[in-house]
């Protein structure tokens, strides 16, 4: 078993990260930043979406725990005071793994390259300072002109994150599909969307074809870039990510943990 560990600068997760290497030394658990099998990562969700991006082109090896120095995550499932729990986790590790899938991004720059993106939460798109103008196609077929803010695609273990605050549906990570949500849409007599989170299953796609007068700004999960784009087309990603399967949590537990006020009465 090698293991790396990411995590972010605050005082506190330092704190548990030299208390985590402690006892993987103890255990003798080898630290190997380069070729590791599980990527341990201290802090928040947002520590395990970097962890994600540095480590996405080797999905297939890797699979990933996270541990949580505020609340419970989403994407991580252990405490900063379980880390002899997870320990011997690791010390008794079989192998096994959930995986969950991810939002595969293509984007045709006005320059007539394309580029691909993967993304564990979302991607967005929105123009700078104007109203954005979009045509939604679905498997490539005209769907709705879209007038608003701008538009998000999602995962399913993303729908909890931005999507969930602009009004996406949460869906159970296990279903495999993406999410398109608006946001802030021009809904009138004369604009008309769908104006509602739309669900797409594992073989369709979303393409959506922008107006490039004016520059926008596309984000994959926090990192974002500021390109020329003709269209984008969004479906469910080949690549999974695979977290380390030690201890079960329900789904819905664990939104009702996150967003129910009252939830441990
Ligand atoms: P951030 O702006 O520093 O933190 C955004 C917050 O979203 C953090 O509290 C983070 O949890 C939480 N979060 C991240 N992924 C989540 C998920 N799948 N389900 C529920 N909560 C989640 O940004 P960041 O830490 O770099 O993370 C980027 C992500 O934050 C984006 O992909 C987006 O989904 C989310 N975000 C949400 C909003 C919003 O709801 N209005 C705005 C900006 C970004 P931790 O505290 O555990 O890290």
């Amino acid at each position: 078993m090698k293991v790396t560990v990411i995590s972010n600068n605050y005082v506190h997760t330092q704190t548990v990260v030299e208390n985590l290497m402690a006892r993987l030394k103890h255990a003798n658990i080898t630290i190997d930043d380069e070729h590791p099998d599980v990527i341990i990562t201290v802090g928040g969700d947002g520590t395990l979406l970097g962890a994600f991006h540095k480590w996405e082109h080797a999905l297939k090896d890797v699979r990933f725990v996270g541990v949580h120095t505020g609340h419970l995550g989403f994407y991580t499932d252990w405490r900063d005071y379980e880390l002899d729990d997870l320990v011997q986790s690791l010390e008794e590790d079989t192998g096994e793994s959930v995986s969950y899938p991810l939002l595969e991004t293509e984007v045709l720059a006005k320059s007539g390259e394309v580029h691909r993106y993967l993304a564990l939460n979302e991607s967005t798109i929105r123009k700078v300072n104007q109203t954005m103008v979009a045509d939604i196609l679905i498997n490539g077929h005209y769907f709705e002109r879209f007038r608003g803010d701008g538009l998000s695609v999602a995962t399913p273990t993303g729908s909890t994150g931005y999507n969930r605050s602009i009004g996406g549906a949460v869906i159970n990570p296990t279903v495999n599909a993406i999410q398109l949500t608006e946001i802030a849409s021009l809904n009138s007599r004369v604009y008309r969307t769908l104006d509602a989170p739309l669900v797409i299953s594992e073989d369709e796609s979303i393409q959506v074809e922008l107006d490039t007068t004016h520059p926008h700004i596309l984000t994959i999960d926090q990192l974002t870039y500021d390109e020329e784009i003709l269209r984008l087309t969004y479906k469910i990603a080949e690549e999974r990510i695979q977290f380390a399967k030690y201890r079960h949590m329900p789904f819905w537990n664990r939104v009702q943990d996150a967003f129910i006020e009252g939830a441990d009465d």
